[in-house]
């Protein structure tokens, strides 16, 4: 497997496919591996090469451009001697996989194997004596099992100075130790991870682990050109949310409710289970801000509820991370704790408290959260 950068997005591929192909006896077959083999590799973005075998004479009738301007062509029939000399020194060591494709022995294969073992990642060898008794579509199966069976499964990224605040769906994240972890179970052959990052340092140094390799990558961070767009409480919420975080300050858990008019427990903070319009979500509870209700959706997991400017704000947020305002961030970590972010000269994670069910307050900030499911 192979983790790097490219164009500022995290790429994990297979190593790449040097394919030694012989004929003494040109075929059809042969030209239909050889696509397999080639369509596979664009298939799953797997750069390949090919060295050539014996191919003198045979090689004007081989319709393939890139197969005619191979400079990778032993000239001395089934050896690869002049391939091992010529060609292999200019791949970086484990960057490619071998396969050798030949229907007979390869004279000189003995003499070079500790070349080839510290060369290549995996040697792949289709059976030099059986190759002629097997039909096509066996030695497709063949290849599908063996060269192309692999997999990228579980990748964690995790980064110190620096977040990621935004990102494809399917990540978990996790705040550990002043680590910004995620993690994505995939199930592909081939992985692009597309990332906004921004920290205290120059770019975002990341970890990037599959279940077989570790390797750090350099992402440079995202100016984020993200509006906030939280929306204002109007008067009678103002009133509302006020009231509600007074008489919870007080201790009082029985209390009129400004939605149904009636008393009752605050089982879930600002949500109120005997209004009469019940929301779709869970038809049993109501949040008892209009607006946060009316903006709330399948998909929503929290509410974001501050201070600025002698308001009150809110946010109805679906993302695990969420900008605040200039370096303050709100991150939604997948054991349930919240945390406030703020990037200066350093990142500090304060993490909230949750002070009544499902609503968490950060000092930090004077942020409330409300969780919504
Ligand atoms: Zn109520």
């Amino acid at each position: 497997m192979k983790i790097y950068v490219e164009d500022n997005i995290i790429k994990i591929r297979k190593e790449g496919l040097f394919l030694c192909l012989d004929s003494r006896s040109y075929s059809k077959l042969w030209e239909d591996l050889y696509d397999v083999i080639k369509t596979q590799c664009g298939k799953f973005d797997i750069p390949f090469k090919i060295g050539l075998l014996n191919w003198d004479e045979e090689l004007q009738r081989i319709p393939d451009e890139l197969f005619i301007l191979s400079n990778y062509i032993s000239e001395r029939g089934r050896f690869i001697t002049p391939l091992v000399e010529r060609v292999f020194p200019e791949l970086d060591n484990k960057d490619y996989d071998l396969l050798l494709l030949s229907s007979e022995k390869i004279y000189d294969i003995e003499d070079w194997q500790d070349e080839i073992q510290s060369k290549f990642n995996k040697l792949f060898l289709m059976n030099p004596e059986d190759l002629d008794k097997k039909t096509r579509v066996q030695l497709e199966e063949q290849l599908f099992k063996t060269v192309f069976d692999f997999r990228i499964d579980k990748v964690a990224l995790s980064m110190e100075d620096s977040i990621c605040y935004d990102f494809s769906d399917g990540f978990e994240i996790k705040l550990k130790e002043g680590k910004f972890i995620m993690t994505k179970d995939y199930d592909d052959q081939l992985v692009d991870i597309h990332l906004k990052t921004c920290g205290v340092t120059e770019d975002a140094v990341i970890t990037v682990s599959t279940a077989s390799l570790t390797v750090h990558v350099n992402i440079n961070h995202t100016k984020f050109s993200v509006n906030p767009n939280f929306s204002k409480f109007d008067d009678e919420q103002t009133i509302l949310f006020h009231n509600t975080i007074d008489n919870y300050k007080k201790g009082e858990i029985k209390h009129y409710c400004h939605r149904c008019k009636q008393n009752h427990d605050f089982a879930k903070a600002f949500v109120c289970n005997k209004h009469n319009k019940l929301s779709p979500f869970t038809a049993s509870e109501y949040i008892m801000f209009d607006n946060i209700e009316t903006e709330r959706k399948a998909d929503s997991r929290y509410a974001i509820i501050y201070y600025k400017d002698n308001g009150i704000y809110y946010k109805v947020i679906k993302e695990p991370v969420c900008y605040l305002k200039d370096g303050e961030f709100i991150a939604v970590a997948d054991q349930g704790n919240i945390y406030y972010i703020r990037i200066f000269d350093k990142i500090k994670m304060v993490e909230f408290q949750e002070i009544y069910d499902k609503l968490y307050y950060s000092s930090d900030g004077d942020i409330y959260i409300l969780v919504l499911r």
